[in-house]
């Protein structure tokens, strides 16, 4: 039977490389990072509970590479370069074929963006899946929520909505397909973090959030930390290949409050469309104008013609969503 100290040596132990800001990683009682000189050091945690967070029996590779993506994610609305991540582990049994699995998906994501596992912690419980990223941002770049500015177009990058539509569809809540469900589901379980985007927008945009609760209320934090409103035509807002072929009052709610899509929603003043798309060129992503920011307080949704819309929508929350 595996040792705790075993299990992290096997599954979760990498070699510092060299030149990557990590002096030590795991293995003694704190890790040590050199910070690169000049830079901001940006911090995150996000956790992910088996039953709350994704579903019982989840893929182990999958659940490795999400744990890491929707932490990343949070680094690339900053702004921020990725250095390191700690992980701290609950673990219900010692499945050693879980433990590969999940270890295969976290390093595979680890190693594309440069993020070394300089540390954790391991124990017993209810399976919990909790990691801290650290990263680089030259100081007066990073992409903070309360920087929108009246004037300023409102981007977001890829396609929303069918993280949660691939939900709807294991829950029967709809049709799809076993190939739209299949597709949807990649959505839902493989997020990819815009973390060259969120890079190639330093100095471009001014206020940027990852999108992970749902654009109206994740576009929301950056209103009320800006003090400023908006207007969305909701109808600009590009729904994923399969959502596109459902009905559109399906369309219009999961785009606009899905969430768990890990796309970045920006603002940036009209006079850089140019070098907006260029950032995105560069970053390989495709990026869309969904609105502007006004003065007036409050988020006005209108259709592809300018008429006002009321949709009935309501952003992720724990402790108010059943
Ligand atoms: P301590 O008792 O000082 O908290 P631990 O015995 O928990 O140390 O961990 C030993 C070493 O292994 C530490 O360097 C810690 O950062 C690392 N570690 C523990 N769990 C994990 C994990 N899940 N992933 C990566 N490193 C881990
Ligand atoms: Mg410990």
């Amino acid at each position: 039977m595996l040792s705790e100290f075993s299990l992290i040596s096997r599954y979760f132990t990498c070699a510092p490389s060299a030149g990557s800001g990590v002096d030590l990683g795991v293995g003694d009682d704190c890790a040590l990072l050199a910070p690169a000189p000049g830079m901001q050091l940006a911090i995150s945690s996000d956790m992910l509970v088996e039953g709350r967070h994704f579903f019982p029996g989840a893929d182990a590779k999958l659940l490795g590479h999400k744990s890491l993506a929707v932490n990343l994610s949070d680094l690339a609305a900053m702004g921020a370069k990725p250095v390191g991540f700690t992980l701290a582990l609950a673990l219900p049994t010692l499945d050693e074929s879980w433990l590969a699995g999940y270890s295969a998906g976290l390093f595979a994501l680890a190693e594309e963006h440069g993020c070394q596992l300089i540390g954790g912690d391991t124990t017993k419980g209810p399976l919990t899946l909790c990691i801290t990223v650290f990263g680089h941002v030259p100081p007066g770049l990073a992409l903070r929520r309360d920087q929108a500015r009246e004037g300023d177009d409102i981007w977001i990058s890829g396609t929303l909505g069918e993280a949660r539509l691939a939900l709807a569809g294991y829950r029967k809540e709809c049709n799809l397909s076993d190939a739209d469900l299949a597709a949807a589901g990649l959505r839902m379980h493989a997020p990819t973090p815009r973390i060259p985007l969120g890079l190639a927008l330093r100095g471009i945009a001014h206020a940027a959030i990852d999108i992970s609760d749902g654009l109206v209320g994740d576009l929301g934090h950056i209103l009320q930390r800006s003090g400023v409103g908006a207007t969305v035509n909701v109808d600009a807002v590009p729904a994923g290949p399969v959502l596109r072929t459902q009905a559109s009052a399906i369309r219009r709610n999961y785009v606009m409050a899905g969430g768990d899509d890990y796309e970045l929603c920006f603002t940036a003043p009209p006079a850089a469309r140019a070098e907006v798309h260029a950032a995105a060129q560069r970053a390989a992503c495709e990026v869309t104008r969904i609105g502007a920011i006004e003065d007036v307080p409050g988020l006005r949704l209108t259709d592809h013609s300018g008429m006002p819309l009321s949709l009935q929508l309501q952003s992720f929350d724990h402790f108010s969503t059943p």
